[in-house]
């Protein structure tokens, strides 16, 4: 592990000043970005604490009925805070469902929105185009675990449950940085390996993300997180879908563990799953299409049955309401 300055920032001026130095990176509970450290993949000369700072403390409600999450909340105290639980649940099951108790209560949702991905190669430093190489030994490898869908030239998928939870329920990325602020819509704030390969998100090295906001359009109707693994905890998820229909009767249909970002479907798919009064043939044929562009690796196909099978049900339960 390289060595590197620890340092804990009390305002967010103090934060942004830091952060515009060459070698500075914010930290929130330390459990990706020490790992990331200690691999080798990052070799910061000072990680700068941001619990501390104010504004990304804390969660609060909006003078337009929304909530807005500090972004060093811990997402044990996501999932458990009344606010989320009553109006956002798909939220609150997604942060419950995040690793093991103990990294709940250290991660926060800003470093979980952040973290880099878990391919085998990538994190175990065998050449790829994520950590330097040419190639993605993956493609040809052990892939089980990859991208089915928006793949290549690097088939990572983002490992976050919430970021998926989070897309479903349009939420706006609240980012600092030297040249300002700026509200970013969460389906733009990920991108894939074909826009940028050193990191995850359009996020800048001097900017912090401060705060996620969620609208008052995305509370309540019929939200749910499901996430399937291979181990029955304590996983990443092998596929997961964020469902919600709002109540304005717009619905929102989000995979995780799919594709290099969570993955929204096809809007006419939305559309077609809000209009209700779907028979067992339109709602497979719905899912199938929702898939049509799923490009599986050699050992990843069940992908798109898990996904396939999770749309089903979703989309049953959403005709239903
Ligand atoms: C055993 C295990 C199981 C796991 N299972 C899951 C799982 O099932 N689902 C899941 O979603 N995750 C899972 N994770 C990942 C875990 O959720 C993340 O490590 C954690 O959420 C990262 O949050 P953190 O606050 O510790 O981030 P840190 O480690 O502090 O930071 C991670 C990255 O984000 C950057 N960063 C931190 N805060 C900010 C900010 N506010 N603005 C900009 N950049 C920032 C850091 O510089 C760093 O690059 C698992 C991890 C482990 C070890």
């Amino acid at each position: 592990m390289s060595a590197f300055e620890y340092r804990t920032a009390r305002s967010l001026a103090e934060t942004l000043d830091q952060l515009a130095r060459p070698g500075h990176v914010p930290v929130g509970g330390g459990t990706d970005l020490l790992v990331t450290i200690d691999e080798g993949l990052a070799s910061p000369d000072v990680v700068l604490d941001i619990r501390a700072v104010p504004e990304a403390n804390g969660i609060s409600e909006l003078a337009d009925g929304g909530v807005r999450i500090g972004a060093a909340t811990r997402l044990a105290d996501v999932a458990s805070h009344v606010l989320i639980r009553e109006r956002y649940p798909a939220l609150a099951q997604a942060c419950e469902q995040v690793g093991t108790p103990a990294i709940r209560e250290m991660a926060t949702l800003g470093g979980n929105l952040m973290q880099r991905p878990r391919c085998w190669y990538f994190r175990r430093g065998i050449p790829c185009h994520k950590n330097g190489g040419s190639s993605c030994p993956a493609h040809d490898g052990e892939n089980q675990y990859l991208a089915v869908l928006d793949g290549g030239p690097c088939w990572m998928v983002h490992p976050s449950d919430p970021a998926v939870a989070l897309v479903a329920l349009d939420a706006i990325v609240e980012v600092h940085g030297r040249g300002g602020a700026r509200s970013i819509p969460i389906a733009t704030f990920f991108v894939t390996p074909r826009e940028r390969m050193d990191g995850e998100t359009v996020l800048q090295q001097d900017e912090l993300i401060v705060a996620i906001q969620l609208g008052a359009a995305a509370a309540g109707g019929m939200q749910q997180y499901t996430k399937l693994m291979q181990r029955g905890a304590w996983d990443f998820a092998l596929v997961s879908l964020a469902a919600a229909r709002r109540v304005d009767g717009e619905v929102r249909l989000v995979l995780g563990g799919v594709a290099p970002r969570p993955y929204r479907v096809y809007t006419s798919v939305e559309e077609e799953a809000m209009s209700g009064g779907l028979d067992e043939d339109a709602i497979v044929g719905l899912a199938e299409r929702a898939l049509l562009d799923a490009e599986p690796l050699s050992k990843n196909g069940y992908k798109v049955t898990l996904a396939a099978s999770l749309l089903r049900d979703a989309i049953r339960k959403l005709a239903a309401e």
